[in-house]
């Protein structure tokens, strides 16, 4: 069902309160203070923040920020992103210590048209993760409108991101949202063919159904990264030391066998007795020696890939394939990264999602070249699936 947007509604003089995934990694400033360490997650949110204030409505920023348990952490404050956005705006963005209850109700009720404030970390309060009705009533009592702008966030039944629709008249998709599944609904319900999918990372377990899904979809699907030791160790090869989930051979044995062929696994490797900058790195065939771990795919397999990749007019990718965080099994990763950039600019659509994913891609360097980059990792993997995303199943239908 197709939801409401920010074009759908007058904001003049509203309350808008827009949750954004500001969930961006910190570390400390000279003075010894909180600061933001990459603020991509902010950037994107700037659209529909600046949307707003044209429309000279009244900004009202919520997101959550780390894993403080539902109770207040100082480490954990979102005080220092309201500086940072306060630059990027060039306006002055004031920070509310309170996210709900009568103090932060009457400092919205006294702002002025076209200002911003941002409200302190939502899971500052157990009844974000808890979807609490009284959270949510909370935020709810902030707004006119209700805009949800963390495509992130969305695959969470939280109060600040689904509970919180339910008390409000209005509920829209913010301009990333709005970006974001115009991105993946084209990747996943009307690709142009080939259509190349390429799935790394950790666990098979993470991604089953997105596998699943893909391997429908997509004419090849690429495996590397720690998942594709469970596919081979289930075919029956030789895997040694590498990072295996046991209780998946089952599973990763029946999928392969259900995409006739669309499943393609790694033909070599770079292996080492040690997950370690400093371990002796080679590269082997097929079958992993019993005392080495496969720690990246090799360069006949990126060769295979680049092939592949070189045909595509559709192309998404999520997950490593190696351990890119160090050099010498970053390479696999690196050259993926260029092929993927490579077909973009010979006119393939293509979309890469996923923390580790795009941290990779930013560190090759090819980011620019990228169709659409995906501020999603689980929110992506769960929309690609088909499974429903309550945080955009909550807004309100157009
Ligand atoms: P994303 O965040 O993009 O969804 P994941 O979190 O699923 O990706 O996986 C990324 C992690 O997988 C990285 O930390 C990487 O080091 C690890 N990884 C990739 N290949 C291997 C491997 N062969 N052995 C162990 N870890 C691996
Ligand atoms: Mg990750």
């Amino acid at each position: 069902m197709p939801k409401l947007t920010l074009d759908d509604v007058n904001l003049r003089g509203k309350r808008v309160l827009i949750r954004v995934d500001f969930n961006v990694p910190l570390d400390t400033a000279e003075d010894g203070s909180p600061a933001v360490a990459d603020d991509t997650r902010i950037r994107a949110a700037l659209p529909t923040i600046r949307h707003v204030l044209d429309q000279q409505g009244k900004v009202i920023l919520i997101s959550h920020l780390g894993r403080p348990g539902g109770q207040p952490n100082p480490d954990l404050s979102l005080a220092c992103v309201a500086e940072h956005l306060g630059s990027l705006l060039d306006e002055r963005v004031r920070f509310s210590s309170n996210t709900v209850g009568d103090t932060v109700e009457e400092v919205v009720d006294g702002m002025n048209e076209g200002s911003v404030i941002l409200l302190e970390n939502t899971r500052f309060d157990s009844g974000e993760k808890g979807n609490d009705e009284s959270f949510a009533r909370g935020l709810a009592a902030l707004a006119d409108v209700y805009v949800n702008d963390a495509f992130g966030a969305a695959h969470r039944a939280h109060a600040s991101t689904a509970g919180v629709a339910q008390f409000v008249d209005m509920a829209v998709m913010g301009r990333l949202m709005e970006s974001e599944i115009d991105a993946l609904t084209r990747v996943r319900d009307n690709p142009d063919h080939p259509m190349v999918a390429i799935l790394g990372g950790a666990k098979v377990s993470d991604k089953l159904g997105t596998i699943r899904a893909l391997s429908d979809s997509a004419d090849h699907l690429l495996i590397g990264g720690a998942m594709s030791y469970t596919f081979l160790k289930a075919l029956g090869r030789d895997v040694g030391t590498s990072r295996v989930e046991e209780d998946r051979l089952d599973t990763a044995e029946s999928l392969y066998e259900d995409a006739e062929g669309r499943i393609v696994l790694p033909s070599d490797h770079v292996v080492a007795d040690a997950l370690d900058e400093d371990a002796d790195a080679s590269v082997v065939g097929a079958d992993i020696p019993d005392d080495l771990m496969g720690l990246d795919i090799g360069p006949e397999t990126v060769e295979t890939y680049r092939e592949a990749l070189s045909e595509a007019e559709t192309i998404v990718w999520n997950g490593p394939m190696g351990v890119f965080e160090i050099e010498q099994f970053a390479k696999g990763t690196m050259a993926v990264a260029e092929a993927v950039a490579d077909a973009t600019d010979d006119g393939a659509f293509s979309v890469v999602g996923g923390g580790d994913s795009v941290s990779a891609l930013s560190r090759s360097g090819f980011t620019e070249r990228i169709s659409h980059v995906s501020t999603g990792g689980g929110a992506m993997l769960t929309f690609l699936e088909g499974a429903p995303l309550p945080g955009i199943e909550a807004l309100s239908d157009a």
